[in-house]
């Protein structure tokens, strides 16, 4: 909770106010809420501090919500046998504990549901095939165009939420439709946002059956690690060369940040390859082709042994970084899930603190970018198709909602009506004679 001070003009008083209070805003950024003319767009960092704010007062309220129904939160808790831990159980603890629920978006009990949920898709379809990353270009035209006089990308988080969405759910949709990678059965995706940088998705998509990618012929058609000819396809090649060449770094620069003890820490640059080859633990070798293309970006040499996988069509559509990568064994799904799924940039977060709504805000960190995605209410992650957790429970003990003003006669049949989602998926079950 922030400590808002309000004094009164003509009044000695000094009077604490909440964030969420309708004066908070308007009264702190007096220069963002004048009479006429429109500054919020147009005040640089402040408006980045502005977006930050509202969002943080907006979290706020959704946790003092929690903070004041813990009785009913617990209550809830200890009818859900899914969500009990062993020291729920010591009465000496009851009471004390503030739970953060799993209903709170992005709270730690949310990501290890939507953790398990991913799991459970990828339990079904074996494994995923392509491991996707896609990051916002601040130069994309639609951003650049929309800029106010004087404005760079950096001024304008909300235009870079909003844009990439856009190109998010465009990308989501062209691989659906115009399968880009085969037919995709399920996919799961997370949004992340690095410290004053840019929005980026990370996602796994997974084929049906047939379409899954087993050969080097598969891989070498969906994912290329070398230079497109300048010549034959110079909007890519400005494309790969402006957003899919890694660093430079090792011997070029050992400044680098990638660079740790005189090594890469993503391994480049990488070897050169004439063919792709597939191994065992799911990661391919890339054909990365010894063919004399060089080229100076960022001040240094590069070349195809430089190159970030990526898809020739997403890229060129798209122009931004978008990095594609085959997964094709089991042994890189559990290490892309918890890196996906890892939470919302925060250090260590340990389940069952005694005060899980403090944890949270004490490991919070929220910039703009995050703030304007946040404000906005787009998806910070999704699971397809959906996976719907079963409440169990033993015959008769499951969770009924009645209204306590009713007659017990009334409340009583029309319990005996309500279903939860285990008897509901036996019935269904019985229904379909399974
Ligand atoms: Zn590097």
């Amino acid at each position: 909770m922030r400590d808002v001070i309000l004094h009164l003009h003509g009044n000695n008083e000094l009077m604490q106010i909440n964030e969420c209070h309708p004066a908070y805003l308007p009264l702190h950024y007096v220069l963002l809420f004048p009479h006429e003319y429109s500054t919020i767009l147009r005040a640089g960092k402040l408006f980045q501090e502005f977006l930050v704010d509202a969002w943080a007062a907006t979290e706020q309220n959704r946790l003092t919500y929690y903070k004041l129904n813990q009785g009913k939160i617990r209550a809830e808790l200890y009818q859900n046998l899914t969500d009990i831990d062993p020291n729920d159980l010591q009465p000496n603890q009851i009471g004390q504990r503030f739970v953060l629920p799993s209903s709170f978006v992005g709270g730690p009990r949310d990501m290890f549901e939507i953790f398990q949920d991913s799991m459970a898709i990828t339990r079904y379809n074996q494994h995923p095939d392509i491991f996707l990353t896609m990051t916002a270009n601040p130069n994309w035209p639609e951003i650049t165009s929309a800029l106010l006089l004087h404005q760079k990308p950096i001024d304008r988080p909300d235009l870079i939420a909003r844009v990439f969405e856009l190109k998010r759910k465009c990308l989501m949709k062209e691989i659906e439709t115009n399968r880009v990678f085969g037919n995709k059965v399920a996919h799961v995706f997370a949004i992340e946002f690095q410290k004053r940088g840019l929005p980026h998705m990370h996602a796994l998509l997974f084929l049906k059956g047939p379409d899954k990618i087993r050969t080097c012929a598969q891989v070498d058609k969906l994912v290329c690690a070398e230079f497109p000819d300048p010549k034959d396809e110079p909007m890519l090649f400005e494309t790969i060369k402006c957003c899919m060449v890694h660093g430079p770094c090792g011997a070029r620069n050992p400044q680098a940040p990638c660079m740790e003890n005189g090594k890469c820490t993503k391994r480049y640059p990488r070897a050169f390859a004439e063919t792709t080859t597939m191994y065992q633990d799911g990661y391919p070798i890339y054909r990365r082709r010894n063919n004399g293309q060089a080229h100076i970006v960022r001040g240094k040499e590069v070349d195809n042994r430089d190159i970030v996988l990526y898809n020739a069509y997403l890229s060129k559509r798209f122009n931004c970084h978008i990095n594609v990568e085959v997964c094709a064994g089991m042994r890189c799904v559990k290490y892309i899930h918890k890196y996906i799924y890892k939470g919302y940039d925060r250090t260590t977060m340990v389940l069952g603190l005694i005060n899980e709504i403090q944890q949270y805000l004490d490991t919070r960190y929220v910039g703009p970018p995050e703030a304007a995605w946040r404000i906005f209410g787009y998806p910070l992650h999704a699971e397809i198709p959906t996976v719907v957790r079963l409440a169990l429970h033993l015959p008769g003990m499951h969770r009924v909602l009645f209204n306590p003003d009713e007659s017990l006669e009334t409340i009583v049949s029309r319990a005996g009506q309500q279903m939860s989602t285990l008897t509901g998926f036996f019935c269904m079950l019985r229904f379909y004679g399974r």
